[in-house]
């Protein structure tokens, strides 16, 4: 295992072509925690030379995406640092320069063959079963024929001259020693002739200048890494430390993609995930906590992880158990911030807001308490709470209790059922100050008075309370029942039993005269 020296600086480098990949969030949050827990810096570096791929506001969203998960950075495009510029695209002459030093010692040639050629190179070698590579041919070229072609105007790019012979050898701190025959790696590009460099050139160029000391980064680099290499030798530098993680994967294995599972994590965001969730489950793929543990904060993964307990194994990203994670955290938060943070990510209607969450108003605090234990997700929350606000409309059928939708009581018995109801609860007073006969408009009392009821009724129970929840909060599935009355207050609760009792009369008359 490689030792750690501290402390390090670890960088994490998106290409902004599109929206924040759920994968790359993975590999920052391994490299903000080697940088935290070593008290070194964690850099952010946008790696935009690839201008065809050019997403504009893509940087802007993979920089939301690390605030969003409290992965804070040291150095980067938007904070700036010793080491800047921190996006690619502003580098240009010190690639430039490189590429120049490169040339004059003979560690990288101009090429002049064009892509029709290159195309039909490739054609032929892999018709003849070899390498797919670049045959060499501009790498032979006299100094005199360069010069007369850049003299007459001829594109060129610039590509390293991999030893023709020998092998390249590296450490990597997942997988262990790495060795590769020079004679199958590529003369990779360089600089390319718009003038940029490729990734190749651009990352070994800055992750020297930029003093990077750990390279984590995603396996489908390690096939990049002896030319990295390669380049640092014939720079004259040392290279970094090398780790390679392992790619998420889909259930079926195969790479982590947008079509089996959603990879924006912005996406998490406004389903309603918590930002605890999202970095605990990122924390929990391709590494485990020494005790095992699945539900844990940022700061105890901090003060546990080690790359050493990195696996080679790619982790399956597992949807259902995202969500339960995140159910965890809506339930391990004080319930103060879970209704913060529904009102600050925009989860909670106009109408909920207007009625319940002003200012003295303790009812969305009650709300949110039934909601705690049974939300998932954030984004929940709406739609489950919506009847509180306002009433929606719902079958008066529906009020007729029933077992697996067989009614258990005639609609006669039901009506007159919510009748005796609606006298009942119409007694109880509106405050627990006791100065009236009836129970308080308290859960409890609610409770207690409803199930009385039921057996005068000679009526289950459940029964009642099927007939008085559709009635109250117009759906058979509801947050508990009277706590759900206690926070719609006593008068809200009567015109509700009222209309449906109205509209249950109307509905039963058109049963009769159709009947
Ligand atoms: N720009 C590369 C990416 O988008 C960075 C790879 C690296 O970390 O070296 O993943």
């Amino acid at each position: 295992m490689i030792e750690t020296p501290k402390p390090v600086r670890t960088r994490i480098a998106p290409s902004p072509t599109g929206e924040p990949h759920i994968g790359n969030m993975y590999v920052a949050l391994l490299n903000w925690a080697l940088a935290r827990q070593t008290g070194g810096q964690f850099l952010v570096r946008i790696e935009d030379t690839d201008r065809t791929r050019f997403v504009d506001g893509a940087e802007r969203m993979f920089l939301d995406a690390l605030a969003w998960l409290g992965l804070d950075h040291d150095e980067g495009p938007d904070v700036g640092g010793p080491v800047g510029p921190y996006r690619q695209s502003e580098r240009l002459a010190i690639y430039e320069g490189e590429v120049a030093r490169l040339l004059s010692t003979g560690h990288a040639y101009r090429c002049f063959c064009t892509a029709e050629r290159l195309a039909e190179v490739r054609k032929q070698r892999q018709k003849a079963g070899g390498e797919t590579g670049y045959d060499r041919l501009c790498r032979g070229l006299a100094p005199e024929d360069v010069q007369k072609k850049l003299a007459a105007g001829e594109k060129a790019t610039v590509r390293l001259a991999v030893p023709l012979e020998g092998e390249t050898r590296f450490e990597d701190g997942v997988r262990g020693p790495i060795t590769v025959r020079n004679e199958t790696i590529d003369d990779q590009v360089l600089l390319k002739s718009d003038g940029y460099p490729t990734y190749h050139l651009a990352s070994v160029v800055d992750d020297h200048a930029m003093r990077i000391t750990h390279v984590v980064r995603a396996e489908e680099w390690i096939i990049s890494t002896p030319k990295h290499i390669l380049l640092y030798g014939a720079l004259g530098w040392n290279p970094p430390q090398f780790f390679h993680l392992p790619l998420i994967r889909n259930p079926d294995r195969s790479k982590l993609s947008k079509r089996k599972n959603p990879t924006n994590v912005l996406w998490y965001r406004e389903q309603g995930y918590l930002a605890e969730a999202v970095t605990n489950f990122l924390g929990m793929l391709g590494h485990s906590m020494p005790d095992g543990r699945e539900v844990f904060s940022r700061d105890e993964f901090l003060a546990q992880f080690s790359l050493a307990r990195v696996g080679t194994t790619g982790p399956v990203f597992d949807m259902e158990k995202f969500e339960w994670l995140n159910g965890e955290w809506i339930r391990r938060l004080p319930l103060e911030k879970v209704a913060a943070r529904l009102k600050a990510e925009g989860f909670v209607p106009k109408a909920m807001l207007e009625k319940f969450a002003g200012p003295g108003a303790p009812g969305f605090l009650a709300i949110v308490r039934l909601m705690q234990e049974r939300l998932k997700k954030l984004s929940e929350f709406a739609d489950a709470t919506a009847f509180f606000a306002e009433r929606l409309p719902y079958d008066p059928a529906e009020l007729v209790p029933a077992k697996k939708d067989k009614p258990t009581r005639t609609p006669a018995e039901t009506l007159s059922a919510l009748e005796r109801l609606r006298s009942a609860l119409a007694a109880a007073p509106a405050s627990a100050a006791g100065e009236a006969d009836g129970p308080a408009w308290e859960a409890k009392a609610l409770e207690e008075l409803v199930r009385v009821l039921a057996e005068e009724l000679g009526w289950k129970p459940a029964d009642l309370f099927m007939s008085l929840r559709v009635a109250v909060t117009c759906r058979k599935v509801s947050t508990p029942l009277f706590e759900t009355m206690e926070i719609l207050g006593r008068e809200e609760s009567l015109v509700r039993l009222d209309e449906a009792i109205e509209n249950f009369g109307a509905l039963r008359l058109n049963n009769e005269v159709t009947e």
